[in-house]
């Protein structure tokens, strides 16, 4: 295979959030020595929106503007990388993709980290920096005149926006519905679990556990703030709030992938949630695509992995994966001849074992290496230590400088 250090290489990456952004990052710093190598990322946004820090966002304004960072200065205007504000609404075949505007993109490589979708307003909706404050902001305004709000899904997105509109509004009415028989995911210990929901009790909040209600076709985002009977299924028990949040219904949207599936001729989506099928080495899974890779949320892996970190890691691997192969020459040998065989790859392993879930800013549960913080105290201190004070914001900013001339965004 040709490994001409000169030659012109396009890489795509489209989604630049935590799996997107790490993967663009890395590949961007080996135009050192592939002086041909141009980058490109795609966003359908202006700004990246910091979802881990939804919770505190939603009861804090000065937060929820400062979690928008925006992509425009992604790559230093020297670099030669570009940061293109568009959707991507297909990719074409094993060399294009078409972005919303209708431009044809060409790719030797193909990073799609665009992630999942949490039903609004959990997951921000909004292009701009302006639209998504405004959604967050409409949330908060209903927030602020209700005596009831429900929150549906006991994951950990639901835990800490629980946690954080009680201590935040500690005279409303606030119930947390949860379909499963203990909070958090399952696969961390029972202790966290209990820990969850005597933190919550003690900061007001009903938890009713093993109960699943009825979610109406008609749930926009509008009517998430308003006076609404949610029933359950089972129990037919009625839950009245006037504010409903739902933190349940994460989903895949890669239907921009329906016209390369077609030129495959393979489904390259699970049935029903429509994540897009990897292999552990993130490729995507068909033989003739060894070039296409998916890190985070919008890839096949068990929801175990769906955590900002993971995708990050994700992302590092897909980049490390690409540049194995640019260093074998592949993509100038896949051009000539596209029978040409991909050279090994490397495996991403799920091996971390971290959950930090802040129960309002002073409270929270964690587990790490298999050891439980639940009930205590120490859980507490490192939950809100490490995480409540700025949802790790900060560890996002290298990612995404301001424009130098103090422009505000
Ligand atoms: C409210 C909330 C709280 C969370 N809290 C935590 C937490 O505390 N810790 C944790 O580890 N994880 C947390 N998560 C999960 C974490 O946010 C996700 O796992 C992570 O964001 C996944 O990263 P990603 O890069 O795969 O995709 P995303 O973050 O979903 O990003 C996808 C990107 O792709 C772009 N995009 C999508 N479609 C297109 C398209 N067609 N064209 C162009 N661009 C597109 C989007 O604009 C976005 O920038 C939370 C999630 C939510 C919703």
């Amino acid at each position: 295979m040709s490994n001409d250090r000169t030659r012109e290489i396009s890489v795509v990456v489209v989604g630049g959030s935590y799996a997107g952004a790490a993967a663009a990052k890395q590949l961007a710093g080996l135009s050192k020595k592939y002086p041909g190598l141009k980058v490109t990322l795609v966003d359908k946004r202006t700004h990246y929106f910091h979802a881990v820090g939804f919770p505190k966002a939603l009861v804090d304004a000065s937060y929820a503007e400062k979690a928008f960072l925006p992509f425009e200065n992604f790559f230093a205007e020297s670099s030669g990388h570009e940061f293109v504000n568009e959707g991507l609404a297909a990719v074409v075949d094993e060399h294009h993709i078409e972005l919303g505007d209708g431009r044809r993109v060409y790719y030797d490589y193909l990073v799609l980290a665009t992630g999942g979708q949490a039903p609004g307003p959990i997951g921000v909706a909004g292009r701009t920096k302006d639209e998504g404050v405004a959604e967050i902001r409409a949330l908060r305004e209903g927030l602020e005149g209700a005596s009831s709000v429900l929150v549906v899904g006991g994951g950990p997105v639901g835990v800490e926006v629980a946690g954080f509109v009680a201590a935040a509004y500690p005279a409303k009415d606030v119930t947390l519905v949860h379909s499963r028989d203990r909070l958090l995911p399952e696969q961390f210990r029972i202790g966290i679990s209990n820990g969850a929901v005597e933190k919550l009790s003690s900061l007001g909040v009903k938890v009713v556990l093993s109960e699943k209600v009825e979610i109406p076709a008609d749930f926009a985002f509008a009517s998430n703030v308003g006076p609404r009977v949610l029933r359950g299924v089972h129990s037919g028990k009625e839950y009245a709030s006037d504010v409903q949040i739902l933190a349940v219904g994460f989903r895949v949207d890669a239907e921009y992938l329906a016209p390369l599936e077609a030129a495959v001729g393979a489904p390259l989506r699970t049935e029903g949630a429509g994540a897009i099928r990897v292999r552990p080495t993130l490729q995507i899974d068909a033989d003739a695509l060894p070039h296409i890779f998916v890190p985070g949320d919008a890839n096949s892996l068990p929801g175990s992995t769906k955590f900002g970190f993971k995708a990050e890691m994700q992302g590092g691997t897909a980049a490390a994966n690409i540049r194995r192969l640019i260093e074998s020459g592949f993509d100038a040998a896949f051009k000539a001849r596209p029978d040409a065989p991909a050279p090994a790859v490397g495996a991403w392993t799920d091996y971390v074992d971290l959950i930090l879930v802040p129960i309002g800013p002073s409270l929270g549960v964690a587990q790490a290496l298999k050891v439980a913080l639940g009930g205590s105290a120490l859980g507490n201190l490192l939950v809100s230590q490490l995480k409540a004070k700025d949802f790790m914001l900060g560890l996002r900013r290298g990612y995404y400088p301001r424009p130098k001339k103090a422009k505000r965004d």
